[in-house]
């Protein structure tokens, strides 16, 4: 049995951080090059919601080019990892196992949460790709436990890499600041709050986030931070490290976390 995966939350921010944020995308090379090698990834991504948890069954996934206005170059890359229908058999069954309910998608790609970070974490694109959707109707306690039942993954090979966003909130983007060594203080606040609570283990205090100062104002929608709570319940219990502390566009938070043993590396 191999020894058992890391679970990585990233803040895959503007789709053009590609271009644009040199810092996070050094970040998430370094990530990719310290974890072992996974067998698979299954990615949990904001930018897949469903009715229910949803696990997309592609052997070829397509490349989504999910968003409008950005440069050209984006919407020519293409991501062509491989899909892995056993494996979205397997997260089926495990949330199953957990009566969590869910369906298979037999035809989703992977969308620009999933293919921005993975074209630098692994360029080669050789690491078959499975995502499973947010439940659009559930709270970051049932995120949380959807996390909690995919755990055994890791066990298999599997790398969890949650996607969304630290700080989502499009009234704060200052357009013209692509690398902001000054956030906006609320940004910073609520960014540095997280950071605190997630090395405190302070579970109770991170599900009900929107509590916390500039909690709800840093999520106008909750898409971009359940993420991180499919991530904490599949961390089960282990410590994280933080990543990639920058901001982009004045507020954008980009910081990612890394759990399990290679986080302590
Ligand atoms: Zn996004």
């Amino acid at each position: 049995m191999s020894a058992r995966m890391p679970v990585v939350f990233v803040s895959h921010g503007a789709p053009d951080a590609l271009l644009h944020a040199p810092e996070t995308v050094a970040c998430w090379r370094r990530l990719g090059q310290q974890m072992p090698k996974p067998a698979a990834i299954l990615v949990i991504s904001a930018h897949w919601e469903a009715r229910k948890p949803t696990v997309s069954l592609s052997g070829a996934p397509v490349t989504l080019h999910d968003f409008s206005g950005f440069s050209p170059t984006l919407y020519h890359m293409q991501y062509p990892a491989p899909g892995a229908p056993a494996l979205a058999e397997r997260v089926a069954t495990l949330l199953s196992a957990a009566d969590i309910a869910s369906d298979l998608h037999p035809g989703r790609g992977l969308d620009h949460g999933a293919w921005v970070p993975l074209s630098v974490m692994y360029p080669q694109a050789d690491i078959p790709v499975v995502q499973l959707s947010l439940d659009r109707t559930a709270s970051t306690v049932s995120h949380a436990a959807i996390g909690h039942a995919l755990a055994a993954l890791r066990d298999e090979g599997v790398l969890i890499i949650a996607s969304g966003a630290i700080t989502h909130n499009f009234g704060w983007l200052d357009r013209q600041t692509e690398n902001a060594t000054t956030p906006l203080p609320q940004a910073k606040i609520f960014t540095d709050w997280i950071a605190d609570r997630l090395e405190a283990h302070d579970e109770t205090a991170l599900l009900t986030y929107r509590t916390a100062p500039y909690g709800a104002e840093a999520h106008p929608s909750e898409e971009h931070i359940l993420p991180l709570f499919v991530a904490l319940g599949a961390a089960d219990g282990d410590k994280s490290k933080r990543c990639c502390p920058y901001f982009t566009y004045g507020s954008l938070a980009m910081d990612a976390y890394m759990w399990g043993a290679a986080a302590q590396a």
